[in-house]
């Protein structure tokens, strides 16, 4: 039924190319949206690589018109000098305004990024990048950059229309491939009688439809799902929008009109309808019959055609996925020498910090690229294919808010995960160090918990993967040059290989104060358990105290007690970090109090799930339960004797891998 409507909606964009009749002013200027242009690789002025870059953009500039939207180029001759570039015209905009756009974005392009031997640069009608290294079919989700359109208006409907319309155009994008080269839709619905929602995806047309289809579904996943009214996420190979304004050209994506057929009752609406007067307009309806069966009959024959094509290349589309897997599989894999090369030999002036996995070194790639790298201690019981499929599953997730996996190291007894290197320590360095509280005012720790609160909803909803956490805490919440929080850690226990597929769990991660009161007791653990740690950590955040080594002078035993004996007595600004001074908003410290507290309860059922937490921090006024006594996970610490150990280690702040007597179930599946 799905196929045979995206079918359908191949047919009718389509068409919509081939009976495309409008032409369209080129005279649009150019708005810029980002530029990603890191500064790890640099050329100089008068290298090899710098006049390759030149005739690499003056060659993408001068064949924008003639292109249909896309056009992939090289210049140069030797390795690393060799210029690799492209353009995408979104699939709407006529040559003329392709070739305005992209001769804008060719000039501003190295005007804004003048040494960078990797850039990409976006506008609404095109984007444009270039390359040290190949980039023609490869799925590439950097630099990428989500753009909302802060209207504060909760519209379930839109959240509903997401995830039923922007699925069905990522497939339709992801399916086409027309005469055009395209891998372009759009679609336009009704979803009142007063609104109407448009939506558009594309991916280079260089990407294989199932590289497409993951990119876009990727995207779809950072896509706003909160009530806003309309978002965008720009990817280098793919992106996705919706507003509820026409952003695009309707004339140029819509179908023809429909011939116009006595007695077929209109159809539903869609852009552009044109009036079905019955025949009044004084055409034979023999005329019509002749214009309408050869149409008729042709769309049949073209749709029998299609399902027959496409059931003979779904089988070799399989097994090129397969190939895809296992090249996935190896292009992550770095070689010791060159983990080696990168960290002067794991020497002690490159370690950043220890923790429970191992000792985690700064390095840099000969490329310049910086690293962090995550030497494993040795104790870890995974297998080699399963710490490589495992990798290979968590490199795939990648969020704005999310620590990204680059890939890891085998070799010997060694095992390394190597991470893009994030700049600013991590949380707990500013939050409970005396002097460096004040370089986090409450306006970035909003941001910070927001952040923290969408990577999350990434892990729990969004991805491909359900992840679990398991170890949210200051610790790992690591912070980019621009103070937004990256999760550091997901997929740990996936990685290491704690109880993915048993389903008695025989070990257990976390730390101590983070804990859900189930995990820590009974080793249950679900995307509840992560809420609980999300909760103390927020209100970690606003009270700049840490939970675990909590202490104060009037008798509460541990932060959770302080905030909620506070709350309880209507004082809970007395709680707040004293560094806030008076620049803060109380609405939004009460608000978010209130949300840390729902999130700590000591019954799962009444924690809001991680979707709740960010609609409500969106949207102060949702209406949300009243919190009650939270769980007082500390008074009790004689009923966690079911684990193993704990007594143990629990002043430690970093991970503990424990053995439990018994415990149950857990959730972590591949959707
Ligand atoms: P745990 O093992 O329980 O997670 P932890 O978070 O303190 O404890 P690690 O995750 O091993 O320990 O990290 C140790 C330190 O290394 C962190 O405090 C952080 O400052 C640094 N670090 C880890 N990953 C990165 C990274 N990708 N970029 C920059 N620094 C990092
Ligand atoms: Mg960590």
């Amino acid at each position: 039924m799905l196929m045979n409507f995206n079918i359908l909606k191949f047919l009718v964009v389509l068409c919509g190319n081939i009976f495309l009749i409008f032409s369209q002013n080129g005279q649009v200027n150019s708005t810029r949206l980002a530029l990603f242009c890191p500064n790890t690789t640099s050329y100089s002025p008068n290298s090899t690589y710098s006049s390759n870059l030149n005739a690499l953009v003056s060659s993408l500039s001068s064949n924008a018109s003639t292109r249909n939207g896309f056009y992939n180029s090289t210049a140069g001759h030797t390795g690393s000098d060799i210029a690799y570039g492209l353009f995408l015209c979104r699939g709407d905009v006529s040559p003329d305004v392709c070739q305005n756009c992209v001769s804008t974005a060719s000039k501003e392009i190295l005007e804004n990024c003048p040494k960078g031997k990797i850039a990409v640069i976006w506008y609404d009608e095109c984007l444009l990048r270039y390359s040290n290294r190949s980039i023609v079919a490869t799925e590439d989700l950097s630099g990428w950059m989500d753009h909302f359109l802060y209207n504060n208006i909760l519209l379930i409907i839109i959240v509903f229309y997401f995830f039923s319309t922007m699925d069905e155009i990522a497939s339709v994008a992801a399916n086409e491939n027309d005469r055009s080269g395209r891998k372009f839709a759009t679609k336009e619905a009704n979803f009142s009688s007063l609104e109407r929602v448009y939506s558009l995806a594309q991916c280079t047309p260089d990407l294989s439809e199932s590289s497409c289809d993951s990119c876009l579904r990727f995207a779809i996943g950072n896509l706003p799902s909160d009530g806003k009214k309309g978002g965008r996420v720009i990817f280098p190979s793919c992106n996705v929008r919706y507003e509820t304004y026409s952003f695009y050209n309707i004339t140029a994506v819509a179908p023809p009109p429909p011939p116009p057929v006595r007695g077929t009752p209109p159809p539903p609406s869609i852009s552009n309808s044109a009036s079905s007067d019955g025949g009044k307009g004084g055409i034979a309806s023999g005329v019509i019959v002749a214009i309408v069966v050869p149409i008729v009959v042709s769309v049949l024959l073209f749709i029998f055609g299609f399902c027959w094509l496409r059931r003979r290349t779904s089988r070799e589309l399989n097994v090129a996925k397969d190939a895809d897997e296992i090249s996935t599989v190896e292009s992550l894999q770095y070689h010791l020498n060159t983990i080696r090369a990168a960290t002067s030999n794991f020497s002690s002036e490159n370690k950043i910090g220890e923790g429970g996995f191992g000792v985690v070194y700064k390095g840099k790639l000969p490329d310049g690229l910086e690293i962090a790298v995550k030497r494993l201690s040795r104790s870890s019981g995974q297998g080699v294919e399963e710490f490589k499929n495992e990798s290979v599953l968590i490199a795939k997730l990648q969020h704005r808010n999310l620590v990204r996996l680059l890939g890891y190291c085998l070799e010997g007894d060694e095992k390394i995960l190597v991470y893009e290197f994030v700049p600013n320590k991590s949380l707990d360095y500013f939050l409970f160090d005396h002097e460096k509280q004040n370089l986090l005012d409450w306006s970035s720790r909003c941001k910070i918990i927001g952040g923290i609160a969408r990577g999350l909803l990434y892990l729990h909803e969004d991805s491909r993967l359900r992840i679990i956490h398991r170890d949210l805490k200051a610790s790992n919440i690591l912070l980019d040059a621009e103070m937004n929080p990256k999760i550091s850690d997901f997929g740990m226990a996936r990685i290491f290989g704690i109880d993915q597929s048993e389903e008695i769990t025989r070990r257990i991660v976390g730390t101590y104060g983070y804990m859900a009161p189930e995990y820590a007791m009974h080793g249950q653990y679900s995307v509840k358990s992560d809420v609980f740690s999300f909760g103390v950590l927020l209100l970690e955040i606003i009270s700049g105290k840490k939970n675990s080594a909590f202490y104060q002078s009037d008798g509460a035993e541990d932060l959770l007690s302080y905030v909620w004996k506070n709350w309880r007595d209507g004082t809970p600004l007395n709680i707040i970090d004293p560094t806030f001074a008076e620049s803060y908003s109380r609405n939004e410290v009460m608000q978010c109090i209130h949300i840390g507290l729902l999130c700590v309860q000591e019954d799962v059922n009444e924690r809001p799930t991680m979707e709740s937490v960010v609609l409500m921090l969106n949207s102060y006024s949702i209406t949300k339960r009243a919190p009650k006594q939270p769980a007082f996970f500390f008074r009790s610490q004689s009923e966690m004797l079911p684990i193993k150990g704990l007594e143990s280690d629990q002043s430690t702040s970093k991970s503990i891998p424990l053995s439990v007597n018994e415990v149950s179930i857990t959730e972590m599946e591949p959707r």
